[in-house]
C-alpha cells in the first residue's frame, strides 16, 4: 500500500470512524448488521493502524472500544443530579397506595398517567455527554458519588461515543441506564473461566515444584449481574472489551440546554441518539400499569437479560418536578418487585428415591417455601456427586430456585459454622428392597428388577397417558395394590379380578367396575406406546417412536441385534445395549410375552409421513438460497419441520445460504445450534 500523506490519512480515518459508528448502531441499536463481524474487525484494524502511524488517536474514536487502557484505580466522580434509589412495592395493594399518595399530595382525584419500564437487574451507570460527545462513564456508587470507568464504558459497543442524528444536542446531559450481561452468554463465560483455571492449575503445579508462588485462580460469577459488575470494574479495559456487555438507557439525570415534556419523549430521543432502549408502556392510570407489569413478569424468562421488577414513573416531567422527592426516594416513581425466583429454606432430610429403572436419586426434603406462588417441598439432588459438589448436608440452609420456572433445584448452600460434620453418603443397599447397590458411572443402581419401588415406578408409567392411559390406576392405587401383593409386574394389570379388589379399602363396587371397564377398553394400543410402557432404560417417548417405525412389530423388536439397532438414526451404542439387555433378561422377556397375550397392538399407520430427523424440528433460513424461501419452507413442512424467522434456543437448525445475516449466524453459534448448508438440508429432508 502506498504511503499516505497526513491529509489523506486524516480523511480516511474520518471516513472509517463514521463507517464503524454506523455499523455499531446497526448492530446494537437496530439489530440489523450489514457486514459480517470479520469485515467489521478489518475496518477497526485499519483505523487503529492509521491512528498509530499518523498519530491521529483521539479519546472519542471508536478504536477506543478495543484498545484497552489500564487504570491504577477508579477515580470518584460526582453525579450532577444524584442517582436516587427508588421505593419498592411488594404487592398490588402497595402499588395502589403509591398512586393514592401522589393524588393526596396533588390534592386531586384525577387519574395520573404513568409509563412502565422493565427494572433491569444489572449495574446502573451514568454517561455524561458534553456537546454530544461521551466524556465520562461512571458507576452509580452511593448515588451521589460514582466511580469513573470511562475507558471500560467505551468498550461497550451499544454505547454511542457521539450522540447520533442531526437534531440539536444539549450542552451537557447525563444518560442513565444499566450495564447488563446477556443471560444466554452467561454460562459460556463461566465455562471459559473454568478452562482458564484448569490451565492455571497446571501452571501452578510447575510453579510449586520450582518453589515459586502460585497464581490466583479466576473467580466464577454467580449470576449475570455479578458478571456485568465484574466485567465493568476491570482495571484493564481490554478485559472489559472481550465481555459481551450491553447498555440499556432508561432515563436522564442532569441536563443543560434541552427540555423534555415527558418520559415518552425522553425514550424517543434516546432512541434517536443511538441508545438501546426498551419502548416504555404508556399507562392511563395505575390499573394499566399493574396490568402491564404482570404481563412483563410472565414474559421475564423469555427475555435475554435479568429483570427483577417493573418501574412505574409519572409520565409528565412537570408533574415529576411538582412531586419532587422525600429524603430517600423520588415521589413520582416506584418499582414493582417481581416475586423472587430464588428463596432460602432448610434441608430437613435427604431421602433416596428409587426410580423405575432402578436409579437411586437423592432428594432434599425441604421446609416448604413458595416460589412464584408454587409451594416447593422437595428438590432432586440428582447424584451423589452433585450432593458432594454442592456440599449439602441435612440441616443446611439452602437457596432454592425453580429452573426454567418448573423443576425446583438447589442452587447452593448458605455457609454456616454450625453444620453437621457428616457428609452425605449414598446407602450401600436399596432403601426399599435392601439389595446391594451397584454403581454405573456416577449413578447408583438397585439391580433387583423385582424391587417394589421399581415395580411401582414401572406400573405408574405403564398406566400413564404415554402408555396404556388407565386413569383409574393412579400412583396411590398402584402403591396399594403392590403392597397387597396383587400387582407384581406390569402384565398383572390386565389380569386384575373383581374379587381381588372388592375387599380393599377405597374399592367400592361401582368404582371397581369402572376401573375394570377402563382396563378392558385399554387393551388396544399403538406399538409406539407399547414400547414406551415397558420402561426400557434410556428409552423415552422419542426413541419409542423411532423403534416403532423401524421394527413395526414386537417380535421384530425382540429379535433385533445390536448391529441392526445402531444403524438407526437417533440410536447410539448405549441405547442399543440397553434394549438388547432388556430383552435378554428372561424375567423381563416373560413379562413382555405375558403382556402380549393380553393386549392388541394396533397396526401402525402407513409410513410415517414425518421424517424422524426433521419432525417437529425448527429451522431458520439465512442468506440467499438456490430456490425461493417459500419453496424451501414448504419442503421442510412436508417432513414435519417448521420454519421460523429468528434464532432462539428453540431453533434446531440454521440453514446457511450465501451472504448470511451475521446476527443469526452469531446467535446460532453462541447457542450451539446445528448450522448446515443447503446440501446437508437436502439430505436431511430426503430430497
Ligand atoms: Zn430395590
Amino acid at each position: 500500500m502506498p504511503e499516505l500523506t497526513k491529509k489523506q490519512a486524516r480523511a480516511e480515518v474520518s471516513l472509517l470512524r463514521k463507517e464503524i459508528s454506523r455499523h455499531d448502531h446497526l448492530y446494537y441499536a437496530e439489530n440489523n448488521p450489514e457486514i459480517p463481524d470479520a469485515d467489521y474487525d478489518k475496518l477497526m484494524a485499519r483505523l487503529i493502524e492509521l491512528e498509530q502511524l499518523h498519530d491521529l488517536a483521539v479519546p472519542d474514536s471508536p478504536s477506543r472500544r478495543v484498545s484497552g487502557e489500564v487504570a491504577e484505580q477508579f477515580n470518584p466522580f460526582a453525579h450532577k443530579i444524584p442517582m436516587m434509589s427508588i421505593d419498592n412495592t411488594a404487592n398490588e395493594h402497595e402499588t395502589r397506595e403509591f398512586d393514592r399518595r401522589i393524588k393526596r399530595f396533588l390534592k386531586t382525584e384525577e387519574e395520573i398517567e404513568y409509563i412502565l419500564q422493565p427494572k433491569f437487574d444489572g449495574v446502573s451507570a451514568s454517561l455524561t455527554y458534553v456537546d454530544g460527545e461521551l466524556h465520562h462513564g461512571t458507576t452509580r456508587g452511593d448515588g451521589k458519588m460514582g466511580e469513573e470507568v470511562t475507558s471500560n464504558i467505551k468498550t461497550i459497543r451499544s454505547v454511542p461515543l457521539i450522540l447520533a442524528g442531526q437534531g440539536r444536542k444539549p450542552k451537557l446531559i447525563e444518560i442513565r441506564g444499566e450495564v447488563i450481561f446477556p443471560k444466554s452468554l452467561f454460562a459460556k463465560l463461566n465455562e471459559e473461566l473454568k478452562k482458564v483455571n484448569k490451565k492455571l492449575e497446571e501452571e501452578n503445579e510447575t510453579l510449586l515444584k520450582e518453589k515459586k508462588n502460585p497464581k490466583p485462580l479466576k473467580m466464577l460469577f454467580k449470576n449475570p449481574r455479578n458478571a456485568a459488575s465484574g466485567s465493568l470494574r476491570q482495571l484493564n479495559s481490554s478485559v472489559t472489551a472481550r465481555r459481551p456487555l450491553h447498555f440499556y438507557a432508561w432515563g436522564i439525570g442532569g441536563c443543560d440546554g434541552m427540555d423534555f415534556r415527558d418520559e415518552f419523549e425522553i425514550y424517543e430521543i434516546l432512541n434517536r441518539w443511538g441508545f438501546s432502549v426498551e419502548e416504555p408502556k404508556n399507562c392511563r392510570n395505575i390499573d394499566e400499569a399493574i396490568q402491564h407489569s404482570m404481563s412483563l413478569e410472565q414474559r421475564r424468562d423469555s427475555i435475554d437479560y435479568e429483570i427483577d421488577g417493573a418501574v412505574v414513573k409519572a409520565r409528565s416531567r412537570r408533574l415529576q418536578e411538582i412531586l419532587g422527592a422525600t429524603a430517600k426516594y423520588p415521589r413520582w416513581s416506584v418499582a414493582i418487585k417481581f416475586s423472587p425466583k430464588q428463596v432460602s429454606t432448610k434441608v430437613i432430610d435427604i431421602t433416596i428415591q428409587v426410580g423405575r429403572t432402578g436409579h437411586l436419586t437423592p432428594v432434599a426434603e425441604l421446609i416448604p417455601v413458595k416460589i412464584s406462588g408454587i409451594e416447593i417441598k422437595r428438590a432432586s439432588l440428582h447424584t451423589e456427586d452433585t450432593v458432594r459438589e454442592k456440599d449439602i448436608r441435612v440441616g443446611d440452609t439452602v437457596i432454592v430456585q425453580r429452573a426454567g420456572d418448573v423443576i425446583p433445584e438447589i442452587v447452593e448452600m448458605v455457609p454456616s459454622k454450625q453444620r453437621r460434620k457428616e457428609q452425605f453418603l449414598m446407602p450401600q443397599v436399596c432403601p426399599r428392597c435392601e439389595t446391594c447397590v451397584e454403581k454405573e458411572g456416577s449413578f447408583h443402581l438397585c439391580p433387583n428388577i423385582s424391587c417394589p419401588a421399581q415395580i411401582k415406578g414401572r406400573i405408574s408409567l405403564f398406566t400413564s397417558r404415554n402408555a396404556f392411559d388407565i386413569e383409574g390406576l393412579g400412583k396411590k392405587r398402584v402403591e396399594q395394590l403392590i403392597n397387597e401383593g396383587i400387582l407384581q409386574n406390569i402384565a398383572d394389570v390386565f389380569t386384575l379380578k373383581e374379587e381381588q379388589l372388592l375387599n380393599l379399602e377405597g374399592f367400592a363396587e361401582k368404582s371397581t367396575k369402572k376401573l375394570l371397564d377402563e382396563i378392558e377398553n385399554s387393551r388396544n394400543i399403538s406399538f409406539e406406546k407399547f414400547i414406551n410402557s415397558l420402561s426400557i432404560k434410556h428409552v423415552g417417548t422419542r426413541t419409542a417412536q423411532i423403534l416403532a417405525q423401524e421394527f413395526k412389530t414386537p417380535e421384530n423388536l425382540m429379535k433385533a441385534k445390536s448391529e441392526d439397532l445402531i444403524l438407526i438414526d437417533g440410536i447410539g451404542e448405549e441405547l442399543a445395549q440397553s434394549i438388547i439387555r432388556f430383552f435378554e433378561n428372561p424375567e423381563r422377556k416373560s413379562v413382555v410375552e405375558a403382556l402380549l397375550h393380553q393386549v392388541r397392538i394396533e397396526k401402525e399407520p402407513e409410513p410415517y409421513p414425518e421424517n424422524s430427523a426433521t419432525a417437529e424440528k425448527t429451522f431458520v433460513l439465512t442468506g440467499t438460497l438456490s430456490t425461493s424461501r417459500e419453496q424451501i419452507k414448504q419442503k421442510i413442512e412436508k417432513v414435519g419441520g417448521k420454519v421460523i424467522n429468528s434464532v432462539s434456543r428453540k431453533t434446531d437448525f440454521l440453514i446457511l445460504g450465501t451472504n448470511p445475516g451475521t446476527t443469526k449466524l452469531k446467535k446460532a453459534s453462541e447457542l450451539g445450534i446445528s448450522i448446515i448448508d443447503e446440501e446437508q438440508l437436502k439430505k436431511l429432508i430426503g430430497l
